[in-house]
């Protein structure tokens, strides 16, 4: 029978920034990602907050040396004449954001996770929980059973374990589904700036993520609104593989940890890409998932405590991050007809 201390479902970002840093507070820690790598996975643009979380994970020589390619902010053409909405300022200089290969970021992370002593197995997936007496106490996966004194759903947005366990989710949107793809070629208006162009039915965003590729993402309000709308220069230049489609519903799962268990990332909340911390968000709640179980571990009597406090760090987040993107929506030029009036 294997027993670990923590296992994680899940190695995108949220996972292993929960893998490294439990691996990092000498727990016994294994990890299982359904997907072989390098997986697809879109969300190359990088708020500059995740600079230090990096850094504190290990991997900021890696990811944020020369090679990166950095941006100061957006073009938001939204209501009237375009403005530039930069990240800010501070002592050292202007702040920079990353546009990362996902597949980069994800190698990185995971193998400074193995480099810890994290059990790596991959590919592997998640089939059922293992529970005792209401408790969370192991997962049933591919290759058999791992027990674990806390399990971690870093599932992403296949909800994996509130769907085992049938946790209550709050929709705070209406349905949203964001199409996007890639186009090979350069234009420089979008090399040292991503832009975010409103129109009648949405919004459309466009950078350059790589030195021949840009990424577009566009999000519709309402069903049945027009799907695809490119500026016209970029029209002639040749797609990169398919569109694509993701659910981006805004949605949050209050019930965040419990007996045993702890979502981290998507798998906690999730709001659509206007946000644009999505990875950013997935990195520090694995960090302090990871606190949360090493302190609950150390100190048996502080478990309920410790769960509520993350519990309520999550919900206060997801509030504050529904406040700033109502308000910007609200901002719209034909803002979404399912906003709340204040
Ligand atoms: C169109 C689009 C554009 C985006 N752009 C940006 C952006 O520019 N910047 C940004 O910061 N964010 C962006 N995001 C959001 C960002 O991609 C996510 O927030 C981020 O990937 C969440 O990380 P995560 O680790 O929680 O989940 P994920 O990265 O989704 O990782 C979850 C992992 O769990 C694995 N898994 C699932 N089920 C199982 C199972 N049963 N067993 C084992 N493994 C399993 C999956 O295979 C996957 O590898 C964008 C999202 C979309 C849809």
């Amino acid at each position: 029978m294997k027993h670990f201390d923590v296992v994680i479902v899940g190695a995108g970002p949220a996972g292993c920034a929960t893998a490294i840093s439990c691996a990092r507070r000498g727990l016994r820690v294994a990890l299982i990602e359904r997907q072989p790598f390098p997986r697809f996975r879109p969300g190359e643009s990088l708020h500059p907050g995740i600079e230090p979380l990096l850094q504190q994970l290990g991997v900021a020589e890696q990811l944020c040396g020369h090679a990166a390619r950095r941006f100061e902010g957006q073009w938001v053409q939204w209501n009237g004449t375009p403005r530039f909405n930069g990240f800010g300022t501070d002592d050292s200089g202007i702040w920079q954001g990353f546009h990362l290969e996902r597949a980069q970021l994800d190698a990185t992370l995971l193998a400074q996770a193995a480099a810890l002593g994290v059990e790596v197995n991959q590919p592997c997936r998640a089939r059922r929980v293992l529970t005792q007496a209401n408790r969370v106490i192991g997962v049933d996966t591919d290759s058999g059973c791992l027990y674990a004194s806390c399990l971690i759903d870093a599932s992403g947005a296949r909800d994996w374990l509130s769907r085992q366990l049938g946790l209550t989710t709050h929709n705070c949107s209406a349905p949203l589904v964001a199409r996007y793809g890639y186009l090979h070629g350069y234009n420089a208006a979008y090399a040292t700036t991503a832009h975010l162009l409103a129109d009648p039915d949405g919004w459309t965003w466009i950078a350059q993520v790589g030195d021949r590729l840009l990424h577009w993402t566009r999000l519709t309000f309402e069903r049945n609104a027009r799907s695809v709308m490119l500026p016209k220069a970029l029209q002639s230049l040749p797609a990169m593989g398919a569109m694509r489609g993701a659910d981006v519903t805004w949605r949050l799962t209050p019930a965040a940890a419990g007996a045993g268990y702890f979502l981290v990332g998507d798998a906690a909340n999730r709001l659509d890409p206007a946000s644009s911390h999505g990875v950013l968000k997935a990195l520090m709640s694995g960090m302090q998932a990871a606190q949360a179980v090493a302190d609950s571990l150390r100190q048996p009597a502080w478990q309920v405590p410790v769960q509520m406090q993350y519990r309520e760090w999550l919900i206060e987040g997801f509030a504050r991050d529904v406040a700033q993107l109502r308000n910007f929506y609200r901002q719209h030029p034909y803002p979404p007809s399912w906003l709340p009036a204040n």
